[in-house]
């Protein structure tokens, strides 16, 4: 069977590339994961739902897939170039009074959970750094053989100046990859934007490991290249992460894979848009940051933020209220009320009128995945003149996609919706003796399947 194109936006051309899978092979995505020294937040949870957003509309499409998302257990320190800093996972640790071990399993069993609530279906394969030591040790030392990498005191860094194509993905010159390099820069280094791919152990006890180069610990870019390689092989369609992960992230990530194999290795690199809270990007180090926990205990259903989150450019910039929450999780539940309304509603389910709404929601998802346009089309198709049965088992089975629980029942003993707004409605006409529209309300609610009786403590209901 021939499956439609799809188009995704490549950061790296800045331009919409059709996905070009190896045949009858399942199209393999490579997905920057958590660190596990602390919760996730929503934002986050933006970054890992463009990778099952992928997933699931590569499937609805009729690809086969295979997600990786590693899970990074080493702690890599507050500045990518490793100069300073401390090791977050032994601060945590420390704070914690927890093995190292302890603390990964703890926040790798929370991201879990957490990632359930926003319906995140899990990965193929959730490597962990510290499985694949030896294979970052094989790279660097391959690296280190090529020329591309040079060992000063037990530390070994990246030569940028040796792979040309440096700054590339993130169209940066060499004079802003000087002004990248935080901190005070190891004097030493050839460039002052050289990365760590091998830091020597220093004072660590913990989490450290022999090689060639005396103990140490590896860089957080090498983790990538190593994990992504060795379980995707050396060349695969798609690589995921956050905008944040351009520079220097992913930047380092095709040196060092391109200069071991000698060619391209990721065919298109797509780069989620950050959660900004109050004009700042939702982050961990600056403390503005919710937890979908967090938004639960506040009465939203977790899948409000997903519904929230579709309504955006996967690649754009989202601003996060709790206003803006409050309306997504108000329009998530009304439509499953509605969606339920429709399946019961008698009726004929036409054929010829589903493919053609069919089709415009698969272009939406092939179309680089917009959701917006796939989320318009479910409210046009809610408006429209579409029969109940048919709107029903479209909506039913675009929810593969959008993964909002569209047939979930509503609670036991909770009101339709509109209900608790002509109640209150209706509480206000009785009050100020206004029967006529009391009574116009008790039909308007009767339509919603709620009887209203009056008492000498006030109306009371039967669903
Ligand atoms: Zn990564």
């Amino acid at each position: 069977m021939k499956l439609a194109p799809v188009r995704f936006y490549n950061t790296f051309g800045r331009t919409k590339e059709e996905l070009r899978p190896a045949p009858d092979g399942a199209v393999r995505i490579y997905s920057c994961g958590p660190t596990v020294y602390r919760y996730v937040h929503v934002g986050n949870l933006r970054t890992f739902m463009l990778p099952d957003l992928l997933c699931r509309s590569l499937e609805y499409l009729g690809y086969a897939t295979e997600q990786v998302m590693n899970v990074t257990d080493v702690g890599h320190l507050t500045d990518d170039t490793f100069d300073r800093g401390e090791d977050k996972m032994l601060v945590s640790a420390r704070l914690e009074n927890k093995s190292t071990g302890e603390i990964a399993d703890h926040y790798t069993a929370a991201f879990l959970d957490d990632i359930r609530k926003v319906n995140i279906r899990p990965a193929s394969h959730y490597p962990h750094a510290t499985e694949y030591i030896a294979e970052m040790l094989d790279l660097i030392e391959k690296l280190i053989a090529k020329g591309h990498a040079y060992e000063i005191d037990g530390t070994v860094y990246y030569d940028i100046a040796t792979f040309p194509a440096y700054g590339r993905l993130s169209r940066n010159s060499t004079d802003k990859l000087i002004a990248g390099a935080r901190g005070e820069p190891d004097p030493r280094k050839r460039h002052p934007g050289d990365f760590t791919l091998w830091k020597a152990a220093g004072g660590h006890r913990l989490q450290v490991w022999p090689s060639p180069w005396g103990e140490g610990f590896p860089g957080w870019h090498i983790e990538c290249s190593a994990m992504s390689m060795s379980i995707l092989g050396e060349r695969f369609d798609i690589h995921t992460g956050g905008a944040d992960n351009v520079f220097p992230h992913h930047e380092a990530e095709i040196a060092q894979s391109e200069a071991v194999t000698g060619h391209q290795v990721v065919s298109i690199w797509m780069h989620g848009g950050l959660l900004m809270l109050s004009g700042a990007r939702m982050a961990k180090s600056a403390g503005n940051f919710f937890r979908i926990t967090e938004l639960e205990e506040q009465g939203f259903d977790p899948l409000a933020f997903r519904y929230l989150a579709l309504q955006a450019k996967y690649r754009a910039p989202l601003n996060f209220s709790t206003d803006g929450l409050a309306g997504a999780d108000r329009a998530l539940r009304q439509l499953r009320e509605r969606i339920a309304g429709w399946s019961a509603h008698p009726g004929e389910d036409i054929a010829k009128v589903s493919e053609e709404w069919e089709s415009r929601f698969r272009a939406a998802i092939a179309d680089d995945l917009d959701l917006p346009a796939a989320m318009a089309l479910v409210a046009e198709l809610s408006r429209s003149s579409v029969t109940p049965p048919t709107k029903a088992r479209l909506l039913t089975s675009w929810d593969r996609v959008l993964g909002l629980d569209l047939r979930r029942p509503a609670p036991e003993g909770s009101l339709p919706a509109g209900a608790a707004e002509l109640l209150a409605a209706r509480e206000k006409a009785r009050a100020a003796k206004d029967f006529a529209r009391s009574d116009q309300l008790r039909e308007e609610l009767g339509a919603l399947g709620v009887t209203v009786f009056d008492t000498a403590g006030g109306q009371r209901i039967k669903k």
